[in-house]
C-alpha cells in the first residue's frame, strides 16, 4: 500500500467513484456520503436492498456535525472510549446526508474506523464516506482484498489492499437515538465494554419476529451465508463432534459432499480435506479472524452441506461469533 494509491482513492471518492478500503473489522465499499448518485452505485454493485442503510465513516470529530444531529453526552462518552474503533453509533441524522444513505430513516449510523489506510483515505477525501461491507449482498463479508475482487470485480474502481482484516467481523452497532441504548449488532466492542460506559444495554433480538417492528433494517436479511446450507451444532463438545460425524456418514451415504467446521482440538476426528478449523476452541479472536474466509472456502470446495460446531461462549466477542454463525446457518440449529 502506498501513498499514491491512497491519494488516488481519495480523488476517486471526490469524483463520485467507488473505492474498496481496509478497516480493522472487514473491507468496506466506500462512496462520498454526500453524493446520492455515488451511493446509489454502492447499492447496485452489491445488489443490496434499498431499505438497508449504510454506515457513514469519519476520521475526525470536526466532520461529525455534518453527519449527525445532536450528540448526547452518552454518545460522546462512547466515542471517547471506543473511537477510533469497531463501534458504529446510531444517532439522529443531519439532513445533509441524503435519504439513500439512511434508507429514509431519521437516524444515521456513524463510525471512526481504526485503520491507518481508512483514516488517511477519509481525511484526504475530505468528506464522510458511506461504506457497507465490500461483498455481494448475502455473501460473507470480505476479510481480504481478494474477496472484494471476487465479489465485485469491475464494479469497484479501486481496491486498496492492506492484507487480512485484524478483527474479521463487522462493527458493533449500538442505537443511541431512542431513550435507552440498544445493541443492534454485536461486534468486537462487546456488551460488557458498552455496559461499563452506559450501564445496562438492551440486546435487540437477532432473529426477526413476524409482526414485530424491525429496529435495524439489515437484521431482517440473511447475511454472511455460504452457498451450501450450514447446520449449527450446539452442546457439549464431545457430543457435537459425535453428532457431526454421524450426520456426515449419513449424508455421504446419500452421495453428498460434506464440509465440517470445527476447532483445532477436534480436527483429528475429521481427518480429510473437507474439514476446516476456526482455530483453538474458545479463542474468540481466532474464530472471528477466520470465520468468513472459511465460509468462502467451503463455497470453493463446492460442498453440498456444512456441519458446523457452534461457538461455545456468549461472553465478550463470543456473542458476535454466535450471532454470525446463527445467520450463516439461517437459524438451522441442532442441540445435541
Ligand atoms: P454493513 O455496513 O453491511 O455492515 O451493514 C450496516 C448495518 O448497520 C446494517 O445491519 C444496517 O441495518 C445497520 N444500520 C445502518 N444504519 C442504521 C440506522 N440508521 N439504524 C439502524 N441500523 C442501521
Ligand atoms: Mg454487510
Amino acid at each position: 500500500m502506498n501513498e499514491q494509491q491512497i491519494a488516488l482513492g481519495a480523488k476517486y471518492l471526490r469524483e463520485g467513484r467507488l473505492v474498496a478500503f481496509p478497516t480493522e473489522t472487514v473491507y468496506g465499499l466506500g462512496a462520498n456520503a454526500f453524493d446520492a448518485t455515488a451511493v446509489n452505485r454502492i447499492f447496485l454493485a452489491k445488489g443490496r436492498p434499498a431499505d438497508n442503510p449504510l454506515i457513514v465513516h469519519i476520521a475526525d470529530y470536526a466532520t461529525l456535525p455534518q453527519v449527525v444531529g445532536r450528540v448526547s453526552p452518552e454518545a460522546e462518552r462512547l466515542m471517547r472510549a471506543f473511537w477510533p474503533g469497531p463501534l458504529s453509533i446510531v444517532l439522529p441524522r443531519n439532513r445533509q446526508i441524503p435519504d439513500i444513505v439512511t434508507a429514509g430513516l431519521d437516524t444515521v449510523a456513524v463510525r471512526w474506523p481504526n485503520h491507518p489506510v481508512a483514516t488517511a483515505l477519509i481525511r484526504q477525501a475530505g468528506v464522510p464516506v458511506a461504506a457497507p461491507s465490500a461483498n455481494r449482498s448475502g455473501r460473507p463479508s470480505p476479510t481480504l482484498a481478494q474477496h472484494v475482487a471476487e465479489d465485485l470485480g469491475e464494479q469497484v474502481d479501486l481496491i486498496l489492499d492492506a492484507g487480512q482484516a485484524a478483527i474479521g467481523l463487522e462493527s458493533t452497532v449500538v442505537d443511541l437515538s431512542a431513550d435507552k441504548p440498544i445493541l443492534l449488532r454485536p461486534g468486537a466492542v462487546t456488551v460488557e465494554d458498552l455496559e461499563q460506559i452506559l450501564g445496562a444495554v438492551e440486546i435487540a433480538s437477532t432473529r426477526p419476529t413476524p409482526g414485530q417492528p424491525v429496529r435495524s433494517p439489515g437484521m431482517k436479511y440473511t447475511h454472511y451465508a455460504p452457498r451450501a446450507p450450514l447446520y449449527l451444532y450446539l452442546g457439549e463438545p464431545d457430543a457435537v463432534v459425535q453428532a457431526q460425524g454421524a450426520r456426515r456418514r449419513e449424508l455421504e451415504g446419500e452421495g453428498k459432499r460434506v464440509g465440517i467446521l470445527t476447532y483445532d482440538e477436534f480436527r483429528h476426528a475429521f481427518p480429510d480435506s473437507g474439514t476446516l478449523s476456526l482455530g483453538r476452541y474458545n479463542r474468540p479472536s481466532e474464530a472471528a479472524q477466520s470465520l468468513y474466509q472459511l465460509l468462502r472456502r467451503f463455497d470453493e470446495q463446492n460442498v453440498d452441506v456444512i456441519l458446523a460446531h457452534g461457538y461455545p461462549s456468549a461472553a465478550g466477542l463470543g456473542l458476535a461469533l454466535q450471532n454470525r454463525l446463527l445467520k450463516a446457518a439461517g437459524y438451522r440449529l441442532l442441540w445435541v
